[in-house]
């Protein structure tokens, strides 16, 4: 029996991403962002919450729109547009799709707190 091929096993194609523009990955956003959980409602788009609070206000996050996804969160408005932060909720979607600049964060959030 062969190994499934990749193609099978994470989505057809990430999301077009430009990390160029964009800041590294904090790591106390990491932490956070392992706190939330999402569901995916469309090509790229998730329904963000606090596994804790679910009843609370739900984010939505899109990561396909442009080329740096987007959040309707605050911490996006102020710090992910103009500076090219990645806000917890889209961290937490990226690690849903697998994507492996998200997968390395959380490799290094787990280093860095041994
Ligand atoms: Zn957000």
């Amino acid at each position: 029996m062969t190994a499934p091929e990749l193609s099978n096993t994470l989505p057809n194609t990430l999301p077009p991403i430009n990390f160029a523009k964009l800041q590294p990955i904090d790591m106390d956003r990491v932490g956070r962002a392992m706190e939330y959980t999402c569901r995916r409602i469309g090509h790229g788009q998730y329904d963000v919450w606090d596994i804790k609070e679910p009843l609370m206000v739900h984010k939505t996050v899109d990561l396909c729109s442009n080329d740096v996804p987007r959040c309707d969160c605050g911490d996006f408005l102020y710090r992910g547009e103009d500076k090219g932060v990645l806000c917890k909720h889209i961290i937490c979607c990226l690690i849903a799709e697998s994507h492996p600049v998200a997968i390395q964060a959380v490799v290094d959030w787990i280093k860095a707190k041994r």
